[in-house]
């Protein structure tokens, strides 16, 4: 399936409210959908246990939305059957105490994939230009004021596009998934949230409140993205409104950038495979 017109060229501006929600790149079959995430999953399974012998790449994959995008349930599907020892899934919550008294990217630098491994981030450093642009939480973080001027922003974008520069150019493959949901889904998934006993866990007063300042963040978003996508880290925006075409077209990107690493399992030396006939011999030799 194609899935080019996803990604957010470097240099463009985009424009969230004309992007859509709901589109499925004419693809319409939601049984058929399930199949190809099903042998996608298969695909991703092989190509992770490569990426872990090989231990030369980690991928770090990172899921933003508004509330009720689905990143966890994109999390939960897409990566169902990865191998748990090769995957570290991190979720970033409200700042802690101690994490205040660093710079932002410090709890995000303790979090990163190994080599050989694929970090998931549900939430991230955007956050620190998206929420505490919104809440004008800059001063929680940032103590001297000459330093909390109005390119704040800016200045965060360049160290962000700085930061992710130096991971790519140190092995770490980077995916920006931004799940893209209209306000209408969003309202349909929490009142389901609010009727559903299984489901009222995920539903918070505080999601009403985030919903009011639903223009604020998508301007924010749209900002942070047009800015921070680069070759080396790229966007994808997907439409969110559709579960199954939202978890299918992530495997299907997922599966593509990892295929194009060409991770494989390591060539042995000549010496190393007469290491592995001795062993061989000495263990059938052993009659215990
Ligand atoms: P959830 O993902 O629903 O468990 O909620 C996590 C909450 O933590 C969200 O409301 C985020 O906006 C918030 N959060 C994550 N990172 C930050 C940050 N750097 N500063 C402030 N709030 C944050
Ligand atoms: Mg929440």
């Amino acid at each position: 399936m194609k899935h080019n017109n996803l990604i957010v060229k470097p240099n463009t501006k985009i424009n969230l409210s004309k992007i859509s929600t709901s589109d499925t790149n004419g693809f319409n079959s939601k049984k058929e959908a399930k199949a190809m995430l099903k042998d996608n999953i298969k695909k991703m399974v092989e190509l992770q246990a490569k990426l872990y012998a090989q231990d030369k790449y980690a991928m770090l994959i990172i899921f933003q939305a508004m509330d009720a995008a689905g990143k966890d349930g994109t999390i939960k599907h897409v990566m169902s059957g990865l191998n748990p020892q090769g995957t570290q899934v991190y979720s970033f919550k409200q700042p802690s105490k101690t994490e205040l008294d660093h710079g932002y990217l410090w709890r995000i630098n303790k979090a990163l994939p190994e080599k050989g491994r694929i970090g998931i981030f549900n939430r991230s450093h955007y956050e620190d230009v998206l929420v505490v642009r919104v809440h004008d939480l800059i001063s929680d973080q940032i103590t001297p004021l000459k330093f909390r001027n109005k390119n704040i922003w800016k200045q965060r974008f360049q160290q962000i596009n700085n930061f992710e520069k130096y991971l790519y150019e140190n092995g770490i493959i980077i995916l920006k998934f931004f799940l893209h949901i209209s306000k209408d889904e969003q309202k349909k998934r929490f009142l389901k949230r609010i009727d559903d006993p299984a489901k009222n866990w995920k539903f918070s007063e505080g999601d009403i409140k985030e919903r009011a300042y639903w223009g604020n963040y998508q301007k924010a978003y749209q900002e942070a993205i047009s800015e921070t996508s680069k070759t080396y880290a790229p966007w994808f925006i997907i439409p969110a409104d559709k579960k199954w075409f939202t978890r299918l077209v992530v495997s299907e990107i997922i599966v593509y950038e990892m295929e194009k690493l060409e991770p494989d399992y390591p060539k042995l030396t000549g010496e190393q495979l007469n290491k592995l006939r001795k062993a061989k011999e000495l263990l059938l030799d052993d009659k215990k």
